[in-house]
């Protein structure tokens, strides 16, 4: 296939579409709007599944180097009460691969290294796509392109040429806390923690914590609140009222939203309406968040990185890009509405409460 073929947006999805295509012959081009690629932090650690995240490596030809970065001790699981006392404890068996964690600076460095040298330019964030795929970006600059694929995340530009769904607040808000060398400046917690996950609910707020590479912590605090609740307040006042919402939670977990180094980051939670699908236009698709932003339980880079592989793997087998386009979407858009519809209220389990009845 010789056809001039773009990808907006340089995550997992847009790399992971792009090295497959490569490893097929086919040329691609990159935009992404970051400046460079250490231009901001790429957030915290993913798991990525045997069935999915997995699959798409092998055809990328990077599933040995991914497990070779991965952790498979990230496994670990701990439900905790908000005491502090463990209700059930998962130890990864030795040998268990079906979901490591990778950091995902990490992941994205490895898929960026993968491409052919120049294939991502950055600092080109896409304004929107005019008629015949013709590609405006934000510093008046046009490229002319015959297929468009939409990688660019939940406020996807490409989106509006073929839905005009936009993203609604879940109702939940993400606030991210962070903890620098946790084995020396936070041994309590990286105690409590320990390797993979830990997470603790009491029916209407949540912690979650997750051990990152490089010693590190990342920890959600999760809450029903309206999306601006933090306004413009500052680390201590949000302090303030964090303690004051986990009053009742006992000093061993409350450190998590105490102790940490830096400020938070707020993440609200915003959804695509369920089901999101689109009519067929032989020019534009989308791939990962920017077709079905879903709630983050651990499925939204897997579901990314499978829809950049049958994509990929359907332009190298179709006569055109049309023919490409419409088996890839016959079978990403089923499949995404009906996980979507699996996750519509999966966000709320996150904060349900446990108690001793699970351990043993
Ligand atoms: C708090 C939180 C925790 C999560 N945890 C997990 C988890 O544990 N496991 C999991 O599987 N998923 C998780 N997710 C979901 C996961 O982050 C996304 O599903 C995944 O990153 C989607 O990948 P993507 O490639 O589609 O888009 P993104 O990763 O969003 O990448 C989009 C890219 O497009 C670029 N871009 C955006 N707009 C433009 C533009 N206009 N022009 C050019 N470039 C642009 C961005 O710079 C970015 O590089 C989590 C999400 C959140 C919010």
């Amino acid at each position: 296939m010789t056809s001039r073929i773009s990808i907006i947006g340089a995550g997992p999805g847009g790399l992971t579409c792009a090295r497959i295509l490569q490893r097929h012959g086919i040329p691609v081009t990159v935009y992404d709007r970051d400046p460079h690629p250490r231009a901001r932090d790429q957030g915290g650690s993913l798991d990525l599944h045997a069935d999915d995240g997995q699959l798409a490596l092998r055809e990328a030809g990077l599933l040995d180097e991914f497990f070779a970065l991965a952790r498979p001790e990230g496994q670990e699981m701990r439900l905790l009460d908000p005491a502090g006392r463990l209700l059930v404890h998962h130890v990864p068996a030795e040998g268990e691969f079906f979901k490591p964690e990778i950091d995902r600076g990490r992941l994205r460095g490895m898929l960026l290294d993968s491409l052919e040298p120049g294939t991502v330019r950055w600092g080109r964030a896409l304004e929107r796509v005019e008629p015949f795929g013709r590609l405006r970006f934000v510093d008046g600059t046009t490229v002319e392109t015959d297929l468009v694929i939409g990688a660019d995340g939940a406020w996807s530009r490409v989106r509006p040429a073929v839905s005009s769904a936009v993203p609604e607040y879940a109702g939940i808000t993400f606030l991210e806390a962070w903890f620098d060398d946790v084995e020396n400046a936070h041994p309590e917690l990286a105690d409590l923690v320990g390797q993979g996950g830990a997470m603790a609910a009491d029916g209407d707020r949540c912690l979650f914590a997750q051990r990152n590479g490089g010693d590190h912590i990342r920890v959600y605090i999760v809450q029903r609140l309206p999306a601006d609740w933090i306004g413009s307040s500052g680390t201590p006042e949000i302090r303030a009222r964090l303690l004051d919402a986990f009053s009742g939670w006992s000093p061993r977990m409350t450190r998590m939203i105490t102790e940490n180094d830096g400020p938070y980051v707020d993440r609200p939670l915003y959804v695509l309406p369920v089901p999101h699908t689109w009519e067929h236009s032989p020019r534009v698709t989308l791939l990962g968040d920017a077709a079905h932003l879903m709630p983050p339980l651990g499925v939204g880079v897997n579901l990314a990185m499978l829809d950049a592989c049958e994509l990929a793997l359907a332009l190298a087998g179709s006569a055109t890009i049309g023919e490409a386009v419409a088996t890839y979407e016959r079978t990403m858009l089923p499949r995404s509405v009906d996980v979507a519809r699996q996750l519509e209220n999966g966000v709320e389990g996150l904060l349900e409460a446990h108690d001793d009845s699970l351990v043993g």
